[in-house]
């Protein structure tokens, strides 16, 4: 079946791909060993001097790869040209560090010397989402290019042309034929990479049931897998909080890529004594936004990635409606081609129902109102999921205390949750596990190995 890009504004089909055929499988799986067993050896200083130029490709073409983002997955222009400078930024993180991250590690034995080594493995397989095209992809491929492993990329079906563009970056930079490839494949055809003895290991981030299926595949193999989920952020406001703030960086965590973040604020969880000050304030902050054309500068947001989506949270919505779910904003698609979706606030949230349990993949804010910060914990943990979360507050040390508390990788205290190469990036529970970014992400794929000398 052909890959096609489809330009979510109007659901028009840009431009088709053919699949790749497992004979083109076979010639990128050869590349990658023969690379690989180059790249390994290759000093530190030459990788640095490729990635700087990855990170000068990335600046210097930042326009042209935020258009294909916003062409195929509808991301707001401006939004989409950050991104590729957060990838250059990225690039230039691992540039300078990666030496030092992955340098060996003396260890105290009771004789002679001993120490860590931090060993690249091979070629690693990354499976990728659509929401942020371009990020997703450099925060896997960025580290382990600089660790000494070689990257096979199988893209989400809706952004060929970005996989291919990703693939481009670390061409163009002089990055060896076979360090980074991309393949356009079925999701069946993972499983054969899977089963290859030349793939060492995977990285998928995407839903449960994709994260599932590669773990199972790998696991069969045993082959480690780092899986980045899905999530239900918790943004708990606390008595004492800031109210205008919270509610104005909550519409912000709530709406950035029109919704579609895995570490959005989707849950918010509301002290009694300031809920209605609060909701009257997020409601203002969400009402002013205005949808539109994401290629347009006064668009705050667009339309959703796929108009199957935009639908599949519809249904989402009406179904937790129709448990008793109050609708304070928006709630359906608007009379307008594309896949657009308007901003939606729920109340009145009961679990048994789609916006408690699951978690709501686009402008869907969810709102709790509770009487103690006991109430507020507990619901934020009576979810699968556990990625991120937020908590506001004055009193900075009752603000760590409840972070401890969170079942989830990351607490932000007064901060919108957000990624940042310095910071380590990962779930627990449904989220998955492992981490991505900072000196833990580039320590994921590699033979962290003993060596002890007599
Ligand atoms: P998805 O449907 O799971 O797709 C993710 C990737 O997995 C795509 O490349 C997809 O390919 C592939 N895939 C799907 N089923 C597969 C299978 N059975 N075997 C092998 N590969 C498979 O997820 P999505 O709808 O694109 O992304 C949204 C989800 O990703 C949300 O749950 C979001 O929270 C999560 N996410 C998590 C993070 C994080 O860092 N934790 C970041 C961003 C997004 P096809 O497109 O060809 O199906």
């Amino acid at each position: 079946m052909p890959i096609q890009s489809i330009n979510p504004i109007n659901n028009q089909l840009i431009q088709e791909f053919e699949e790749h055929t497992d004979k083109d499988i076979e010639k990128v799986l050869s590349r990658a060993e023969s690379t690989y067993n180059h790249w390994r050896r290759v000093a530190f200083a030459e990788r640095t001097q490729l990635m700087l130029a990855a990170a000068a490709q990335l600046k210097q073409r930042k326009t042209h790869y935020a258009q294909l983002m916003t062409d195929e997955m509808g991301k707001v222009k401006q939004e989409a040209i950050a991104e590729v400078e957060k990838c250059a930024l990225t690039c230039e993180y691992y540039a300078e560090r990666a030496e030092k991250f992955l340098a060996d590690e003396s260890l105290s034995v009771p004789e002679g010397e001993a120490y860590i080594a931090y060993d690249p493995i091979g070629a690693v397989l990354a499976v990728m989402p659509w929401n942020f095209p371009f990020w997703q992809v450099v925060r896997f491929a960025a580290p382990n290019l600089m660790a000494g492993n070689v990257g096979i990329l199988k893209h989400a079906s809706n952004v060929p042309q970005c996989a291919l563009a990703l693939e481009e970056v670390f061409r163009e930079a002089g990055f060896p034929e076979g360090a980074f490839q991309t393949l356009l494949i079925s999701n069946e055809q993972v499983n054969y990479l899977l089963e290859d003895r030349r793939v060492r290991a995977a990285t998928l981030t995407g839903s449960e049931g994709a994260g599932s299926s590669v773990a199972r595949k790998a696991g069969e193999q045993i082959k480690k897998t780092v899986l980045e989920l899905g999530g239900s952020d918790p943004f708990i406001v606390l008595a004492d909080a800031d109210v205008a703030q919270a509610a104005e960086i909550g519409v912000k965590a709530r709406m950035i890529n029109c919704g579609q973040s895995c570490i959005a604020a989707k849950r918010f969880i509301i002290h009694r004594s300031i809920y209605d000050d609060f909701v009257t304030l997020f409601l203002q902050k969400m009402q002013q936004l205005k949808q539109g054309n994401p290629n347009e500068v006064e668009t705050d947001y667009g339309p959703m990635a796929r108009a199957d989506l935009a639908d599949e949270l519809v249904n989402q919505v009406q179904k937790s409606v129709a448990k008793g779910a109050k609708v304070l904003l928006g709630g359906a698609r608007p009379n307008r081609e594309g896949a657009f979706l308007d901003a939606t606030v729920l109340t009145n949230i009961s679990p048994g129902t789609p916006a408690y349990d699951e978690e709501l993949f686009g402008p869907v804010a969810c709102l709790f109102k509770v009487d103690s910060e006991d109430e507020a914990i507990r619901i934020a943990n009576d979810s699968p999921y556990g990625l991120g979360g937020s908590v506001w507050t004055q009193d900075i040390e009752r603000g760590k205390v409840l972070a401890r508390q969170i079942e989830s990788g990351a607490v932000y205290i007064n901060k919108m949750m957000a990624s940042h190469p310095a910071v380590p990036f990962g779930g627990v529970k449904l989220s998955g596990y492992g981490r991505e970014l900072s000196h833990l992400g580039i320590r994921e794929f590699v033979n962290q190995k003993t060596v002890w000398i007599n």
